[in-house]
């Protein structure tokens, strides 16, 4: 009776290879996909092409019953990939066992039922943040309940075939579903990791505004395209906080962060979707407006100094008053880099400050 155990352990082994495929091509599908339902139906899309194929390869107990690692898939759909994914996933192999055919097929499809409904209300009890080894045991241990499907089956041709697969099924459910569930669950930890890592990597800490790495990157290649076009205009607004060193002496350093703090959610507020707003030095705060005039970058300019002028920054015990001085550049088709857009705006920032801040200046443009 152990034999049985053998080509089960054979089959698991064998399908391994298939799983180290499925755990790549699941972290692809993660990294790529962000939304819930596009992901959710890319990864049931996988799940049931995994199950399809281990459904052509499988341990045949009886003619006709089959015996394969598509329960475990089919289980880790949800877990993995929430409704959408289980949905795909169960359809593909209802449809797919349905073509198979054979004496076994309704209870075949009873099973991916039950599978599937296993599936979900798994992931309404548990949420994948909690996941940890304890909870796959619990799956590996619920999923074989589909086995009892053969009863569909008249009772007397039901109970040999249960008494030959439930063991063997239970097994290969454990220890499939423990070891695969490792592999994409880590999987998911490594992707979200490098997603976390790529956030940090372009994001300044205090405000939560994009770093100077990622608009140098970002403005470098909206000027190659608007070089290359030479239709498409794009602004450059660059601003800085005035007199902010006295901020820092009068009111102390963690309120200077304050204040830069509420200046950038101010900017934050009033830029269109497009733009891109990061903060380029310590209290100088760039604004990369693609498809935007002159005029339209000098309004953006003027909108954000007249309500900084307009707000008070609570600060504990006392209210400040701060000013913001801009300048605005904007690209030509003489322009030869986007350094010199940069200096542009630049000059006409410190213009902006000698003419006594608290006020925008527009770049003379380029002959
Ligand atoms: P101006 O109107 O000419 O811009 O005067 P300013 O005092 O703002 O200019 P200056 O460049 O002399 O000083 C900038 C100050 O900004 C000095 C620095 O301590 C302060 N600063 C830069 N980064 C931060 C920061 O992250 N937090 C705080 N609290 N202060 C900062
Ligand atoms: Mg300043
Ligand atoms: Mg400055």
């Amino acid at each position: 009776m152990y034999a049985e155990y053998f080509p089960v352990f054979a089959d698991l082994v064998h399908r391994l290879g298939l799983v180290a495929l499925v755990s790549m091509a699941y972290g692809s599908i993660i990294r790529a996909f962000n939304l819930p339902w596009t992901r959710g139906l890319m990864v049931g899309f996988l799940f049931g092409g995994a199950a399809i194929i281990s459904m052509l390869d499988p341990v045949i107990v009886d003619e006709g019953i089959i015996v394969d690692a598509r329960s475990i898939l089919l289980a880790l759909s949800a877990p993995f990939g929430g409704v959408a994914a289980v949905l795909v996933s169960t359809a593909l192999t209802i449809l797919s066992r349905v073509l198979i055919g054979g004496v076994g097929v309704h209870a075949g499809v009873v099973g991916i039922v039950i599978i599937g409904l296993i599936s979900l209300i798994f992931t309404l009890v548990y949420r994948p943040q909690t996941y940890s080894w304890k909870h796959f045991l619990i799956l590996g241990l619920t999923v074989p309940l589909y086995t009892l499907s053969v009863f569909i089956l008249p009772f007397e041709q039901a109970l040999p075939i249960f008494q030959r697969i439930a063991l063997p099924m239970l097994t290969l459910s454990v220890a499939g579903i423990f070891l695969i569930s490792m592999f994409l669950h880590r999987e998911r930890l490594r992707v979200d990791r490098v997603k976390t890592l790529e956030v940090d990597a372009h994001t300044d800490p205090l405000t939560n505004l994009a770093n100077r790495r990622l608009f140098d990157r970002v403005a470098r290649r909206t000027f190659r395209k608007a070089a290359s076009t030479g239709g498409d205009v794009f602004s450059l607004v660059m601003i800085d906080i005035d007199s902010f060193k006295s901020i820092n002496d009068h009111w102390g350093h963690s309120n200077g962060d304050l204040v830069l703090v509420e200046i950038s959610t101010i900017i934050r507020s009033l830029v269109r979707k497009s733009d891109l707003v990061a903060r380029y030095g310590g209290e100088e705060i760039a604004i990369l407006m693609p498809s935007a005039t002159a005029v339209e970058a000098m309004a953006m300019a003027e909108a954000i100094r007249r309500r900084v002028n307009e707000t008070f920054f609570d600060l504990g015990r006392t209210q400040a008053h701060v000013t913001v001085s801009a300048g605005v550049a904007t690209f030509t088709a003489q322009h030869q880099s986007m350094t010199e857009l940069i200096e542009e705006a630049d000059v006409a920032l410190y213009r902006a400050k000698r003419l006594g801040r608290n006020r925008i200046e527009l770049a003379a443009m380029a002959a």
